[in-house]
């Protein structure tokens, strides 16, 4: 194996959190390379919200100035291409990228966010991120006090149509028939003025790539132009093949130094936290990355700089 297949660390993903943890690691002198392939959570958000310096940056944007800013840190390598396997051997890891090319690396560190699961809804996949968000803090602002719905269907949801009248006093919890909804909690949410649905929803109906009513079962549509929904999250193929401890969430497992249940392996960002958003990201990136050359450094010193022999 070549010397440039030899890396310190190989970062798998490329978001905010993959990025900030390659800026750190390059500006530490370090041997990286970031791999980048599959999906990406946000690729239809029009914009990023609630990051300072990037209020209204679109996505695609956010990635290509970071990568932009990564160019002069020569022990940095980016690559769209996504990783298939890593291993555990005797110097560390042996990651197997798609195409079946291998690099060497001492650590591994993990910023492959997370899949969105989206509901069999007709209209949902089409709106999703245009009127349809998860995160108030990321979208709430440009579409206040307009008409929101929610798929509320369980009873952290009903409490979180509570949360969004912090945005919008009109609000409608949609909560698809199932859910029973205890009498305190209905004078909470009538105190409100939140309004409980409970037939189910048919499909969304669109004008253009905007919400423009909620259609329920037996037709009757209530006119909505924002729905916010939870859809349910789950780990990448490469990170449930890890077998890594998760938390009762679904969530993967770190300790202070950022570190998985498997030693050598960390994680950042949204893959270990419901805190979900481009600025925590970056921040858990940049948190990584720090440990991982901590502990770096200290080796290299204990075992007298081999590397340079
Ligand atoms: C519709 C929508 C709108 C949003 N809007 C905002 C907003 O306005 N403001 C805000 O702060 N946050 C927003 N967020 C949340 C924000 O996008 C995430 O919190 C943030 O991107 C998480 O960063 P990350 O680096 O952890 O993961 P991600 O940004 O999800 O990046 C993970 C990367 O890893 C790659 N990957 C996965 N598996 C592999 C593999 N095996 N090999 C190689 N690469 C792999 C993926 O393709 C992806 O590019 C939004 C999210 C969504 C879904």
């Amino acid at each position: 194996m070549t010397n440039s297949k030899r890396k310190d660390v190989v970062i798998i993903g490329g978001g905010p959190a993959g990025l900030n943890a390659a800026l750190v690691l390059g500006r530490a002198r370090k041997k990286v390379l970031l791999c980048d392939g599959g999906t990406r959570r946000n690729l239809m958000a029009e914009q990023i919200h609630g990051f300072v310096t990037r209020d209204g940056t679109p996505p695609m944007e956010f990635r290509r100035i970071a990568r932009e800013q990564l160019r002069p840190y020569e022990g940095v390598e980016v690559r769209d291409v996504g990783i298939s396997s890593v291993e555990r051997i005797a110097s560390g890891f042996r990651v197997v990228l798609a195409g079946g090319d291998a690099v060497e690396c001492r650590r591994v560190l993990l910023t492959t966010g997370l899949v969105d699961e989206r509901p069999d809804l007709p209209g949902y996949r089409e709106l999703w991120g245009k009127s349809i968000f998860a995160c108030p803090y990321c979208h709430g602002w440009e579409v206040r006090d307009r008409a929101f719905g929610v798929l509320a269907t369980s009873a952290m949801l009903l409490d979180f149509s509570l949360f969004l009248t912090g945005w919008s006093r009109d609000v409608v919890a949609f909560t698809q028939g199932g859910l029973e909804v205890p009498a305190e909690q209905r004078q909470r949410l009538e105190r409100a003025g939140v309004r409980l649905e409970p037939r189910r929803i048919r499909r969304l109906v669109p004008h253009g790539e905007h919400l423009e009513a909620v259609e329920l079962e037996d037709g009757t549509r209530v006119a909505r132009e924002v729905l916010f929904a939870h859809p349910h999250q789950r780990q990448t193929e490469l990170v449930q093949r890890l077998g890594l401890a998760l938390d009762e969430q679904g969530f993967v497992r770190i300790n202070e130094r950022m570190e998985t249940s498997a030693p050598g392996i960390h994680a950042a960002g949204d893959l270990t936290t419901r805190l979900q958003s481009a600025i925590v990201a970056a921040s858990a990136g940049f948190q990584a990355a720090a440990m991982i050359n901590h502990a770096l450094n200290m080796e290299n010193a204990d075992a007298g700089f081999p590397s340079e022999g």
